[in-house]
């Protein structure tokens, strides 16, 4: 499986949502008044993982607006695993359960923001045993 650099997301990450001025787009809400900004991508470039994305094509969203324009029901199927990366020790959070995680895998969809998962929750999302293979094969290197 790819290896990606967590730090590269979350470095592109901070530069979209400072570029535009520290606020969502839409509703001018700030990390002051407690929102939660997240970027979002315009379109969908299958080739480019969403850190390699051009700046013009990237906007930061309070989470509310990033919902409204995804919509509410989360997809079942179409999610793809572009990679992982072990944090070393469990400094992460699985944005979809909520358990702290050291191995994070990242799951992009066409029409939902990309997701940073723990092995059970990316082999749900991507209905294959990818996850998990990867982890018994970190965990037999580990046990030697
Ligand atoms: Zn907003
Ligand atoms: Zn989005
Ligand atoms: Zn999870």
């Amino acid at each position: 499986m790819r290896r990606y650099h967590r730090k590269d997301w979350l470095k592109f990450r901070e530069e979209v949502i400072e570029l535009d001025g520290g606020a969502c787009v839409r509703c001018g809400s700030s990390r002051r008044q407690g929102a939660i900004l997240q970027v979002h991508h315009k379109e969908y470039l299958s080739g480019k993982l969403p850190w390699e994305y051009p700046y013009e094509l990237c906007e930061t969203l309070c989470r509310g607006c990033h919902a409204g324009e995804h919509g509410i029901v989360q997809p079942f199927t179409g999610w793809e695993c572009v990679g992982y990366d072990d944090l070393g020790e469990p400094s992460g959070e699985c944005e979809l359960c909520g358990t702290s995680i050291r191995h994070v895998f990242f799951v992009r969809h066409a029409k939902w923001p990309s997701l940073e998962v723990g092995e059970i929750c990316c082999d749900h999302l991507t209905d294959t045993t990818l996850a998990s293979n990867h982890m018994d094969s970190v965990r037999r290197f580990e046990a030697r």
